[in-house]
């Protein structure tokens, strides 16, 4: 098997719902979230910036919130598409066109690094095993790698958290592989607070990240009963209809 940030913080939401989607490959109709769906839509207008920028082509604001407007509204599927909370759909799209209009303000005109990737799949081995992992956006200032990781969600990490998140330091292990020379810094942009938070990839926090991942993934190894672990998440999982009576594999086809 190979590892991904996502499987593990699944293991450690609940090791049932791991089971169903990374062993048993069980097959759901998937429904997006609203949030899903404005995150991918910011994603893909971001991703538009630099991807023209690297052909030298720098786009107005006007031009990304046109594209953004037209990609929401290709894209939208009202039966699809689960709207939570107060705000509806046209209140989300602005929401999403405010993200991108404090980023390109304060990110204009883009020339503090260079871009040397965009959603980068990067896959690499810890201890023996396959992880893999796609990255926002690998930018070079200096002889500093960016690794660039965009939030479009409503919380905002203290410092010390974000020290030691999984998810970046290991991205951060595959960029030290492919760029021994350089030193490497973690960006995360929490675009709800217009906020950019930097941190520095320091030996004795990937080693940390190292530990507890190879640890986790023994536990993951060793598992033999997945148990369910029941919590209010349980309302946004794709497996609550057959994980209340336990006839997953009776009722959904899986993948060979
Ligand atoms: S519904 Fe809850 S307990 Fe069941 S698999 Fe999903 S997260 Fe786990």
């Amino acid at each position: 098997m190979i590892f991904s940030h996502s499987s593990f913080s699944c293991f450690e939401q609940c090791p049932r719902k791991f089971r169903y989607r990374y062993i048993d490959k069980v097959k759901t109709e998937t429904e997006e979230t609203i949030e899903t769906f404005l995150g991918k839509r910011v994603h893909e207008s971001l991703e538009k910036i630099y991807r023209d920028l690297m052909l030298e082509r720098l786009r107005s604001l006007e031009e990304i919130l046109q594209f953004y407007n037209s990609r929401w509204d290709k894209n939208w599927n009202d039966d699809k598409i689960i709207i939570n909370g107060n705000h509806g759909a046209e209140e989300r799209k602005k929401i999403g066109a405010k993200f991108l209009s404090s980023y390109y303000n304060r990110h204009s005109p883009f020339n503090h690094s260079r871009t040397i990737g965009l959603e980068i799949q990067v896959r690499f081995r810890l201890n023996g095993f396959g992880i893999k992992g796609f990255i926002d956006r690998l930018a070079i200032a200096g002889d500093t790698i960016e690794i660039h990781d965009y939030k479009t969600g409503s919380y905002l990490p203290a410092l010390e958290q974000l020290e030691q998140d999984r998810q970046l330091h290991l991205y951060a292990m595959a960029a030290k592989k492919m760029y021994p020379f350089a030193n490497v810094e973690l960006v995360w942009h929490f675009l709800a607070f217009d906020k950019e938070i930097r941190v520095k990839v320091l030996e004795e926090r990937l080693q940390r990240v190292c530990d507890s991942t190879s640890s986790l993934i023994g536990k993951i190894n060793s598992e033999k009963e997945f148990p369910k672990k029941q919590s209010k998440l349980c309302a946004w999982c794709e497996f609550r209809n057959i994980c209340k009576d336990g006839s997953a594999l009776d009722k959904f086809p899986t993948s060979s």
